[in-house]
């Protein structure tokens, strides 16, 4: 079954002023999809991944033909980065909070809630080049920052040196905010913040 772009769950305008209306665009309908169609052209005639949902495949990467290997760890960590992406944001004022769980983990793990937010930002901001920062749940239950290169994400065993869960991840690929932001990769994030959906964080930390 071949994979699919997703719909947004809001429309592209719904992110401004953080986001904008044509970034949105061309993030999901050109830079996602190509993600889609090349995760696709590479697993096509690979009848052994038929069944495998998009998590399973980024977790099976490395031990997956070397034919292959290369591009469905950037092509299927694409889809699977960006999938996520569009659905851990909403429009301002509707993201909600950190739930009580969620929010104590946070504590536990990186002091002050501002200390938790500066200190992805700060995994993102030191990305050299394109990548990812994300906040994880880790094999052992707890929490972490990382952050990744690429379409790396922290699902793909063997392939990263942190593994987990990924709860909350933010793209500072250029792609995801040069018209607007341009170089200003530390504004992009800081902006970002608003448009957090914490109800779709709570839920895979809970999930
Ligand atoms: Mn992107």
């Amino acid at each position: 079954m071949p994979f699919t772009l997703p719909e947004l769950p809001y429309p592209e305008a719904a992110l401004e002023p953080s986001v904008d209306a044509l970034t949105m665009n061309i993030h999901r309908t050109k830079h996602h999809k190509a993600y889609v169609d090349n995760l696709n052209k590479a697993l096509d005639g690979q009848s052994a991944y038929a069944s495998w949902s998009i998590e399973e495949i980024c977790v099976g990467t490395a031990s997956m033909p070397d034919a292959i290997k290369g591009a469905v760890r950037n092509n299927g960590g694409g889809h699977f980065n960006h999938s996520l992406f569009w659905q851990v944001m909403c429009p301002k004022g509707s993201g909600g909070a950190p739930s009580a769980p969620l929010a104590a983990a946070i504590s536990a793990a990186f002091g002050a809630h501002d200390q938790f937010k500066a200190q992805l930002a700060d995994a993102g901001v030191k990305r050299f080049g394109s990548g990812w920062s994300w906040l994880i749940r880790k094999t052992d239950g707890g929490l972490a920052i990382t952050s990744t290169p690429n379409q790396d994400n922290p699902l793909m065993k063997g392939l990263v040196d942190v593994l987990g869960t990924p709860l909350l991840g933010v793209d500072v690929w250029e792609h995801a905010y040069y018209l607007k932001y341009q170089n200003r990769r530390a504004d992009y994030l800081t902006a970002w913040w608003d448009v957090v959906n914490w109800n779709e964080v709570n839920r895979r930390y809970g999930a």
